[in-house]
């Protein structure tokens, strides 16, 4: 007799839910359900048509040094409408200094060259490969990784705004080994981030789908937005089911689950926990207080995206590349600014721009909490005064994130090890997503490709 189809119900339709769903559902050996809280897949991933603009109100795209958003487009049959960013997005990124636009250097010869930071800031930077490399294995925050490798001036000018226009976040408690593993490994096998990255340490993405090899230095994202990829991971053969906020899930005695919603219960033979850390805290509360509390200490920031529509006449900035980051010292009531017009074709007519400003993260969590109209009128200034804007915005469109973004503070690899003691002591229990391992897409799609691989690893028990 042929065994009966393998029941995995995952809770929460992002990326990395619906990654997993759409993996597992080519194989017909399983019957796959996704269950999402909200009335849309999607998760942080929400692309807008507002009149005749493209608005993404999560990210923007996604980078091609990590090799899985790629290698899905190509699985899922979107490479056909694949957008790079522009070749000025990819050279041109700024950052807002002493109050006026200072352009980030693109390579190291570049950054000798560069007055962003004063001579002696360039000389502790070069320095770098000097700098004894750290003996143990502990973890320690992004902050003090830059300050004993970099030196305070390119720590406080350069390291900062990358983690706010990344996580957020603040440098002083985001963990360097699980926010930032990239620069972490450089050091501990090479002895320096500069001698690692002239050697090729952090190795080239491999790009297993389309035989294209794109350029590195530029964002990616789809002709439709990112959107289009949600769209297309939704169509999957498998059930799915919005307005489904999942409450608690319960173990039989046998090995399998019942997921408890509104008003019914379902039955799966695993279980694929999707969600926010907080709401996976929620779920696990009654079943696994230890493991809840593993998630509850994971924390969120909270953001908005403030997204302005302008006629190109209004804007006497040329708006000639990315956007711009702006370091905590210039006490700013903004993070960072994206040119969305000027990053990717089609996002607004041709004689518009569009624009998106991130607000609030760790630096500001304050003014994520303000009357949208005081917010928007706040922000406005800010970029008018940028830019040299003249005029009002054709419109104005707020998203608030809450939560958005996962910080994965100092200490964070060692509560990721104690969830997996703890899927390992469930056994058909797995959990992802960005508040684990990874925040980027690619790390998301990552986990879900981990996560298939584990559960068709797994001996089912029918009894
Ligand atoms: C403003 C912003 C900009 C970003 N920019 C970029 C970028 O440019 N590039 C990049 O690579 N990354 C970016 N990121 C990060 C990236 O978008 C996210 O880390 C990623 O999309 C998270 O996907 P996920 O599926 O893990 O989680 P989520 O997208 O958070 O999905 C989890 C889902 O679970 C659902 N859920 C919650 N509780 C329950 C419950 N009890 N029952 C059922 N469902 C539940 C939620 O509604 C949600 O849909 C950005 C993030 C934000 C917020």
């Amino acid at each position: 007799m042929s065994n009966p189809k393998r029941k995995i119900v995952i809770i929460g339709g992002g990326i990395s839910g619906l990654t997993a769903a759409w993996k597992l559902s080519q194989d017909t050996k399983y019957h796959v359900t996704v269950l999402e809280s909200s009335n849309r897949f999607g998760g942080c991933i929400q692309t807008e048509i507002i009149g005749k603009y493209l608005v993404e109100n999560g990210p923007n795209g996604f980078l091609v040094n990590q090799p899985q958003v790629w290698n899905l487009i190509h699985e899922v049959g979107l490479e056909k409408d694949l957008v790079p960013g522009s070749r000025l997005a990819g050279k041109n990124r700024f950052l807002w200094k002493n109050s006026k636009f200072q352009k980030l250097p693109g390579s190291v010869l570049g950054f000798l060259f560069n007055p962003i930071l004063s001579v002696s800031g360039r000389i502790r930077v070069l320095c770098e490969p000097l700098v004894p490399s750290k003996r143990d294995e502990n973890d320690e925050s992004i902050r003090a990784f830059a300050l004993r490798r970099l030196g305070r001036e390119a720590s406080d000018t350069l390291l900062d705004p990358f983690v706010s226009g990344i996580h957020a976040g603040d440098p002083e408690t985001l963990s360097s080994l699980a926010g930032f593993p990239r620069l972490t490994v450089l050091e501990k096998r090479f002895g320096s981030i500069f001698l690692g990255l002239l050697r090729g340490g952090l190795g080239k993405a491999k790009l297993t789908k389309g035989c294209q090899n794109p350029n590195l230095s530029r964002i990616w994202s789809l002709k439709h937005g990112l959107g289009q990829l949600i769209n297309r991971l939704e169509s999957g053969p498998f059930t799915k089911k919005t307005n489904c906020l999942v409450h608690r899930v319960q173990p039989q005695t046998n090995g399998t689950w019942s997921v408890e919603l509104n008003s019914e219960s379902l039955y799966a033979d695993a279980l694929v926990l999707a969600c926010p850390p907080k709401a996976t805290s929620g779920i696990l509360k009654t079943m696994d207080p230890e493991a809840a509390g593993l998630f509850s200490r994971i924390p969120a920031n909270t953001l908005a995206v403030v997204v302005f529509a302008f006629g190109k006449n209004q804007v006497r900035h040329p708006m000639d590349g990315f956007g711009y980051l702006i370091p905590s010292h210039e006490n700013r009531d903004i993070l960072g600014v994206q040119w969305c017009s000027s990053i990717y074709p089609g996002r607004a007519p041709k004689d518009k721009v569009l624009l998106r400003v991130l607000v609030g993260g760790m630096r500001r969590p304050d003014l994520v909490q303000l009357p949208i109209a005081h917010l928007e009128r706040l922000v406005f200034e800010n970029v008018a005064r940028d830019l040299n804007i003249s005029g009002q915005p054709e419109w104005v469109h707020t998203k608030i994130w809450n939560p958005a973004i996962p910080q994965y503070e100092v200490g964070h690899l060692d509560l990721v090890k104690k969830i997996r003691d703890v899927e390992s002591r469930w056994g058909t229990l797995f959990c992802i997503g960005n508040g684990i391992g990874g925040i980027s897409l690619n790390d998301c799609v990552r986990q879900a490709e981990e996560c298939v691989q584990r559960i068709d690893a797994m001996p089912f028990n029918y009894q």
